[in-house]
């Protein structure tokens, strides 16, 4: 796959070199700096966090003040993981997951408010995005080369269905109608961490900047004048990029098969579920969707892995402003309407 240029219908178009590059886990975002009189510079970290490599970029006159800046959007991200991460013991998912088969479990407004959201997604997608993955998906570990064999899944898979989660907006809380229930919110948790962490730093007037993590991201405004180049790895080259987009002010979503997975018997398994069979969907390789929120591009991401390209496509082409790209089993590239392939 050779690596090209694809943009909106609407056009925009960039041809600087890139200055610094900050490779990710899915996508590669490079900032390219025009040169200016002025003592205001790049400035920015990664770290890993949410399971993955977390990335804070923002352009400042001031190192001090920006760095300080910089560690503000961390904290938040780190506030947002205590709260959502099932790998964490004492955050509030993971009370709901060990408590509300049984009775209701009181959850934060901001929580309850990602698990309704969680829930609209899947009506939307027709049960193709489903928090109650889980169910089945706790039994896979990527790293320890593990899977939930035939008997496992049959009694698990009843538990997938996103109508058991029910949650009361007045009280506050979350029950599951059946026992064994879990919910993980790692298909859209990383976009609303940096849509947040986005929405704080323009609070604090910040212009120009990126927050990465690992496949999502959310551009804050321009590269100064120029749009970012976001470029699309290549599914079955680590190194390679399929794809560059000139994007400004938007988020950028990437799921594929590469990001956490390992192979048996010729087949890989990885880690965006089918909810209706609990195995590894099957149909594409990466999905990537571009859109003003990076809550609704992250979970339509992993949506659109499971939904394949034709369904897919179709769904998006209903969302006006998002925009996706699909690689599937082969390699071969699909667009939404709103985007102008390559030449
Ligand atoms: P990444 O975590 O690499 O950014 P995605 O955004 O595609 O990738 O999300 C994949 C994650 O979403 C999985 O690791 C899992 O936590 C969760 N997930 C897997 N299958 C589903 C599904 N059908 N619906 C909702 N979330 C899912
Ligand atoms: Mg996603």
């Amino acid at each position: 796959m050779r690596s090209q240029s694809i943009s909106r219908l609407k056009g925009c178009n960039a041809k600087d070199k890139p200055w610094v590059t900050v490779t990710l886990a899915a996508v590669v975002v490079a900032i390219s700096i025009v040169s200016r009189p002025s003592l205001a510079e790049w400035l920015g970290d990664s770290r890993a966090m949410m399971g993955t490599e977390i990335s804070v970029q923002l352009w400042h006159e001031s190192a001090e003040d920006g760095l300080a800046l910089v560690e503000d959007a961390f904290d938040e991200i780190t506030r947002i993981e205590e709260l959502m991460s099932t790998y964490i013991e004492s955050s509030q998912i993971s009370e709901i997951n060990r408590a509300a088969g049984e009775a209701p479990v009181a959850a934060d407004e901001e929580l309850i408010q990602l698990i309704l959201r969680s829930l609209d997604i899947s009506m939307l997608t027709r049960g193709a995005f489903d928090i109650t993955y889980d169910s089945v998906g706790q039994y896979y570990d990527f790293r320890e080369r593990q899977r939930p064999d035939a008997e496992t899944i049959e009694e698990e898979l009843k538990r997938i269905d996103y109508r058991l989660v029910e949650v009361d907006r007045l009280a506050g809380t979350v029950k599951f109608l059946a026992p064994g229930v879990r919910i993980n919110l790692g298909g859209i948790a990383k976009g609303y961490a940096v849509e947040r962490a986005v929405s704080l730093l323009r609070s604090r007037g910040i212009r120009h900047g990126i927050v990465t993590a690992g496949g999502d991201s959310r551009l804050l405004g321009d590269r100064l004048g120029q749009p970012f180049m976001v470029g699309i790895r290549d599914p079955r080259k680590d190194d390679e990029v399929a794809l560059t987009i000139p994007l400004e002010d938007e988020a950028i979503s990437t799921s594929g098969d590469y990001e956490r997975y390992f192979e048996e018997d010729g087949q890989r398994y990885h880690h965006i579920i089918e909810p209706t069979t609990g195995q590894p969907a099957g149909d594409v390789r990466s999905t990537t969707i571009i859109g003003p929120d990076a809550v609704l591009t992250d979970a339509l991401s992993t949506s659109v892995f499971v939904m394949g390209v034709d369904q897919g496509l179709r769904l998006i082409a209903t969302l006006p402003d998002y925009e996706g790209i699909v690689i599937d089993a082969v390699g071969q590239m699909f667009y939404s309407d709103g985007l102008q392939p390559p030449q």
